[in-house]
């Protein structure tokens, strides 16, 4: 007889975009796990009792995204490290003693994208990150734990960046910054963590704002090379990358979490990027 498979979920607002079915379809498949997993479209309202129902049913684990992720963070029993710095949790795991922990795996992700998948050298860089959003906080913590020279957070509320570099001032050397005295800056990395390449939009950015040599990354992704993609082009980043090796990569990380075991990602990274071109 064959034991039912285990059941995940990721809850999001809207979620019908979301690739992480796909992506822990394939990583069950690669690393022969028995586990479903499905995407359910869970307004914020909701979140708490939908969570509630799928662990009361025997649900093992959620990935929760926009707009859920602070939610997840409330709902938690037990947070890891890094999802308490970060304010924002992705992953809920249901324990053995019945508690739901929480997790936040995004910034992992892009720090192994990062460094991993593309070679980008962190330690000793400027980094700059555009936006203070619930992504800027989760993205932080693992970005300073690689050694950076600094990080400046640019922001149109310039309140909200000073507020996170405050919550991370004991971590390391964070900076806030409002967009127009970007000129005159330098950085080796850029990383967009706004939501603006989803309307097609750009922040205000200088020219000569990247550094010779220097990386841009947007935690977004789409089918076509986004508006923060482009303008790395431009500006001749020596590379310019959009967040699709993160979303692998945080996926994997998730999938450690639950199941034990983190499945190779090169391949699908790979084969995500081609059926884009
Ligand atoms: P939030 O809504 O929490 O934050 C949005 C941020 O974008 C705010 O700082 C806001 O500034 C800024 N912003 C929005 N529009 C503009 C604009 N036109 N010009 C300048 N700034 C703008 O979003 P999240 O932090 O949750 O997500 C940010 C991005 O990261 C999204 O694109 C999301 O898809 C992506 N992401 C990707 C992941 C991956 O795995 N690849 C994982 C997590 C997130 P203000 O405060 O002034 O309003």
């Amino acid at each position: 007889m064959t034991n039912s498979p285990d059941t995940y979920a990721v809850f999001g607002h809207p979620v019908g975009h979301s690739k992480s079915p796909y992506i822990h379809g394939r990583f069950a498949e690669q690393t022969r796990q028995n586990l479903i997993y499905s995407a359910r479209d869970v307004p914020p309202e909701n979140f708490r009792d939908n969570a509630e129902s799928f662990f009361a049913a025997g649900g093992k684990g959620l990935n929760c995204t926009v707009p859920l992720k602070e939610l997840a963070w409330r709902y938690a029993e037990r947070l890891t490290p890094r999802a308490r710095l970060a304010g924002a949790v992705n992953t809920l795991a249901i324990q053995a003693d019945g508690g739901i922990l929480g997790d936040n795996t995004d910034g992992i992700g892009l720090v192994t994208d990062l460094t991993d998948n593309q070679q980008i050298r962190l330690p000793g860089s400027r980094i700059l990150i555009l936006g203070a959003g619930g992504a800027a906080r989760g993205i932080l913590g693992p970005l300073l734990d690689s050694r950076p020279q600094q990080i400046v957070i640019a922001n149109r509320s310039l309140d909200k960046a000073a507020a996170i570099a405050a919550d991370f001032a004991k971590t390391g050397e964070v900076a806030s910054i409002a967009y127009p005295a970007l000129a005159g800056r330098q950085f080796d990395l850029i990383i967009n963590a706004t939501s603006a390449s989803l309307s097609g939009q750009l922040p205000p950015l200088p020219d000569k704002l990247l550094a010779a040599q220097g990386c841009c990354y947007d935690l977004a992704y789409a089918s076509q090379p986004t508006a923060f993609v482009e303008w790395g082009r431009k500006h001749l980043a020596a590379k310019s990358l959009d967040g699709l090796g993160m979303l692998v990569e945080q996926a994997a990380e998730a999938f450690l979490l639950w199941r034990g075991v983190r499945p190779q990602t090169a391949g699908l990274i790979g084969e995500l990027n081609r059926a884009r071109q």
